[in-house]
């Protein structure tokens, strides 16, 4: 059977979960949200993001998590501070060289207002696709972001090929109507899905969900976490393990 319109399916998750607009929190108060959120996507890559909400608090505990602070910073010094992160020593020295490319720059404010935003942050070291979207998203320009959770959780729910490459997806995504759901909200409601329902080996078809990670900011994805009823997609999706749903399984979770 065919699958649901990406509007539906933005519409139901945001039903489902509620809009978080403390999704990626504020935690280093000293720092521009640009800032802070490009140096958390950069640490996020190949890592969970509450490990990475320990590496940023880490950082700004020893003063270096500004841009100034990291580019002088010395590799030996950065590597207990970035476990948690993937490939901490490779990392420590990657880090000042993003940084120092950042002021160069005149930092992630000026990059965000170039002609071209995208291509700018995409000429920096460790910047590639995903995370230049995800910036471009969390700062008001709204644009798919491509991720695992997204190719998982909208492969099985038919509305885009999983296995299509990051530019074919983004694209295909990018002409579907969202049912007036912003990427910023829709990729965070993606990620709830894959992290509560729509898991890697068994999905939670019908409930309850995963109960929830531990996050440094107490409120993020709190509130829909156990009891619920299960995957608002159910009745529709056609990877549906629910007993009696569209590929008439059985019951998961
Ligand atoms: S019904 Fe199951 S497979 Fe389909 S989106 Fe929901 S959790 Fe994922």
């Amino acid at each position: 059977m065919p699958g649901p319109d990406l509007a539906t399916v933005a519409r139901a998750l945001l039903d489902h979960y509620g809009e978080e607009p403390w999704w990626i929190p504020v935690l280093l108060p000293g720092l521009d949200r640009a800032d802070e959120l490009l140096l958390g996507l950069v640490l996020c890559q190949q890592s969970r993001w509450e490990r990475v909400e320990q590496v940023l608090l880490r950082l700004g505990a020893a003063g270096l998590a500004g841009w100034d602070a990291l580019a002088a910073a010395d590799p030996a010094e950065l590597v207990p501070l970035l476990r948690g992160s993937a490939y901490p020593t490779t990392r420590s020295r990657l880090l000042p060289r993003l940084a120092a490319e950042v002021l160069d720059a005149g930092g992630v404010r000026a990059l965000l207002a170039s002609d071209d935003p995208r291509s700018a942050l995409l000429a920096l070291p460790q910047v590639g696709p995903e995370t230049a979207d995800t910036l471009l998203a969390f700062t008001g320009t709204d644009v798919p972001v491509v991720d695992a959770y997204l190719r998982r959780v909208l492969g099985r729910l038919g509305v885009v090929d999983p296995s299509a490459s990051y530019a074919a997806v983004r694209a295909e995504l990018a002409a579907m109507p969202t049912g007036g759901v912003h990427w910023e909200v829709l990729h965070a409601l993606v990620v709830e899905h894959g992290i509560h329902h729509c898991l890697t080996g068994r999905p939670r078809c019908a409930g309850p969900a995963v109960p929830r990670r531990d996050y440094a900011e107490p409120r993020k994805c709190a509130a829909h976490c156990p009891p619920c009823g299960g995957c608002p997609l159910a009745g529709v999706c056609p990877s549906s393990q629910v007993s009696g749903g569209p590929a008439g399984g059985t019951t998961g979770g």
